[in-house]
Formats: structure tokens, sequence, C-alpha cells
């Protein structure tokens, strides 16, 4: 029986969702993120905002809520020259993936996760991958990272289970999951402090939270929100008109 985890915290929806999830469900719980030279440093920042409001707001949780850890992951900066790390326009590649796509990068966060997971005593490691986002980066799909699991189990003679309870759901049904979890507080808080824009907009403000409102990223977490906010019968966070 395990009763202590290990999430991969970005700052955005989903990995907020996840560690309320795991916060929900474990009794140590502590956070890995890691820096590679981010466009943007809000989301960097938005991770210790969603920390400080977790402890200050939810107090069942307060009590979990271990350790966090930023891990500098610089390299990878020099290895990519893909959007998300230099200042290129968002597009589609030829081969499907989006220019977003950091070869790689979601292997190299579970090795570290899981390693660190090794030293801090940690068997479950919590992460927000999804098969169902548009992007279908292959280092998010269930298969990698049953893969992932069995590698880093082996390699480190430790037996790992990687956790992705966004796996097969949209974004509507994580912001219902984020209801579910922490109530409408959660929701507010996913709201104001997550990030998700692939431009770092911090000035405009929408129900669904801060961005540019035209980047892939936004048009993705804001569908998801009126989705969930059109099935909700009396929402309080629910747009006047959307
Ligand atoms: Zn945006």
């Amino acid at each position: 029986m395990h009763t202590s985890a290990l999430v991969l915290l970005s700052g955005g929806q989903d990995s907020t969702t996840c560690l309320a999830y795991a916060l929900a469900k474990y009794e140590r719980v502590e956070t890995v993120s890691f820096d590679y030279g981010q466009r943007h440093r809000v989301e960097l920042d938005a991770r210790l905002q969603v920390r400080s409001k977790i402890l200050r707001n939810f107090p069942a949780w307060a009590g979990r809520l271990g350790n966090d850890h930023l891990l500098n992951l610089a390299v990878l900066g020099e290895i990519s020259d893909g959007a998300m790390t230099r200042d290129m326009v968002f597009k589609m590649e030829a081969n499907g993936l989006p220019n977003t796509f950091v070869p790689g990068r979601n292997l190299m966060f579970l090795t570290l996760a899981a390693a660190l997971a090794y030293r801090r005593d940690l068997r479950v490691l919590v992460t927000g991958v999804c098969e169902t986002d548009f992007s279908g980066y292959p280092d998010c799909r269930d298969d990698t990272m049953k893969a992932m699991q069995l590698a880093l189990s082996l390699g480190m003679d430790r037996r790992f289970l990687i956790e992705t309870p966004l796996m097969w759901i949209d974004k509507a049904a994580t912001w219902s999951m984020a209801e579910v979890l922490g109530g409408v507080a959660l929701i507010d808080l996913i709201v104001e402090h997550t990030h998700t824009c692939y431009l770092g907009d911090r000035e405009h403000r929408h129900v669904w939270g801060y961005g540019c409102g035209t980047c892939p990223a936004c048009g993705l977490r804001a569908r998801g929100f009126a989705q969930y906010a059109a099935a909700r019968p009396q929402s309080p966070t629910k747009p006047a008109s959307a």
C-alpha cells in the first residue's frame, strides 16, 4: 500500500489537478519541476503560487504537502530549438507533431523524478500526461508511461508506480475532476493561479484564467472550461455569455 508520492508539478492546469489528486490520496506528497530555459518564467512562478495557496486554503491537504524540488535541466535548451525554449511561432510540423515537441523531454523528466523519488523514498510518480491532448506527444502516451515504469523499476531495482490520472480524459473532465477533488475553491485556484498560455500572457483575464486567448494551449483550456461550465447546473464560475 503506497502512502507517499512525488508529483511532477509544472504550474499548469493539468499538473495542479494531479497535485490535488495526490493530496487527496497520499499522506505525504512532494513536488518536482524542471527549469530548462522555458520561454516564460511565469510557469515556474505559477507552481509556487499553487503550492502556497494550497497550504493556505486547503487545511486538510496542507499537512500532507512536503518538500518542493526544482531541478536544472538547462541542457534541454542546448539540444532543442523548438517553440517551448526559443522565441518561435507555434506551428504543426510535417510529421504531425507541433514544433513545441522537445524530443525526450518527458523521458528525462520521469528519469530524474524517479532518481529523486528514490532518494526521497517515494514510490509513486504522478504526472499529468494525457493521450487525448491535441498535440499527441509520443512521450506522453500510455504505452510510453508503462515502458518507463518498467525501465525505471528495473534500472533502479525499486518498484515504481507511474500514475497518470488524466491519461484518458479531456480538458472538460479535468476541470470536473478538480471540482470533485477540491470543490469550487480548487477551481478558483486553478483559474487564478495556474498557467497554460504558450505566450506567457498574464495580462488578459478570462473566465478560465490568464492567457492570450488565441494560442493552441489557451484554446484547449478555454474550450474545456466552457464545456465544463455549460454542464454545470449552477456554476458560480460559469461564464455569463460563452
Ligand atoms: Zn495563449
